[in-house]
């Protein structure tokens, strides 16, 4: 990688940010696009965020990701909002117009390009328990919404953060029927009809692999199910024990791919080459020894 004075910085801000394979995955699109580009890994902490906004305009980042923890936190600290930040109120993706800070959010999209790749959802006939409330949940249930589901369960371990997406979804979305369930209910089993199942949470991820509470055994393969995290040594425990029952199994690596092809699309105005992206995130996964 040829860095020079010109080089132009992107970045993702997020903590823990060591497992993420956006700065391989997105260097390897701009080295392959032939751009004076650098994506980097920012660790940042939840009491730094602030300061760490301020060093993208201070340092003329060309943008930056952001990710957990920081997705809605983050939404108050920019200068503007584009229609699908402002809807969900969470960013992951932020564009440097001039010293102007403009949130956008590229996950609801991502999620969707990456459902469509392994599945043909008929969408008014889908039921959809989601797991999670928080940023990617937030898009990913108002993309749903926007494709015209049938009804959405949200199925999440605070209620207050499950109530304000419920929320968003009202504004968003009025006819969309939506139930609100705690992880204490002992309603964890799945609904007959909800045939779509969606992790948005951090479990699953390195380090928080506390088993989700759904009742796996349940599932059949006329469900599809979805984990929006990604694991460099493979499949999450959840996605593993869903493909045993014959579901149809998305993981969180689709998505990570669309939503960074959008992000870059955002920052420079040009169509990334996708299958690119798709092998260096691939090539790392076969990196690594089986034993491990
Ligand atoms: P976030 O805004 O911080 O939300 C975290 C969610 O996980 C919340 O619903 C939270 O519940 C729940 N959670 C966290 N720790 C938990 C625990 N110990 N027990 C139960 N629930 C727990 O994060 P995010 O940005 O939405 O990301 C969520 C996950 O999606 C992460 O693993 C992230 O890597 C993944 N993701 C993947 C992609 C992709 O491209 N594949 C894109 C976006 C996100 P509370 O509301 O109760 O705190």
């Amino acid at each position: 990688m040829d860095i020079t004075g010109e080089t132009k910085l992107v970045g993702v801000l997020g903590f823990p940010v060591s497992h993420s394979l956006s700065p391989r995955m997105q260097n390897a699109a701009f080295a392959a696009m032939g751009l004076d580009m650098v994506y980097l890994p920012l660790p940042v902490g939840p009491d730094m965020l602030e300061a760490a906004i301020e060093g993208i305009r201070a340092m003329n980042f060309l943008g930056a990701n952001v990710t957990i923890p920081h997705k809605i936190a983050v939404v108050t600290l920019l200068d503007r909002l584009d229609q699908s930040a402002a809807l969900s109120g969470a960013v992951n993706t932020i564009v440097n117009r001039d010293g102007a800070l403009e949130g956008h959010n590229t996950d609801g999209t991502g999620f969707i390009r990456a459902l469509e790749a392994v599945s043909s959802p008929n969408y008014p006939e889908t039921s959809v328990l989601l797991i999670g409330a928080g940023g990617a949940a937030r898009s990913v249930a108002l993309a749903l919404a926007d494709k015209g589901i049938r009804s959405l369960t949200i199925l999440n371990r605070s209620l207050e953060h499950a109530r304000d997406l419920g929320e968003i979804l009202g504004r968003a979305c009025p006819r969309l029927p939506v139930k609100i369930l705690s992880f204490e209910d002992e309603t964890n089993g799945l609904p007959k009809d909800n045939m779509m199942v969606i992790n948005a949470t951090s479990l699953g991820m390195e380090g928080n692999l506390k088993p989700l509470p759904v009742a796996v055994d349940t599932l059949t393969e006329d469900h599809v199910v979805c984990d929006l995290v990604y694991k460099e040594s493979g499949e999450t425990p959840f996605l593993a024990a869903a493909a045993e029952k014959g579901a149809t199994t998305l993981g969180g690596q689709g998505m990570l791919l669309h939503q960074g092809a959008e992000a870059i699309h955002l920052w420079t105005g040009k169509e990334p080459p996708v299958d690119v992206m798709r092998q260096a995130i691939e090539s790392r996964r076969s990196d690594i020894p089986e034993e491990l």
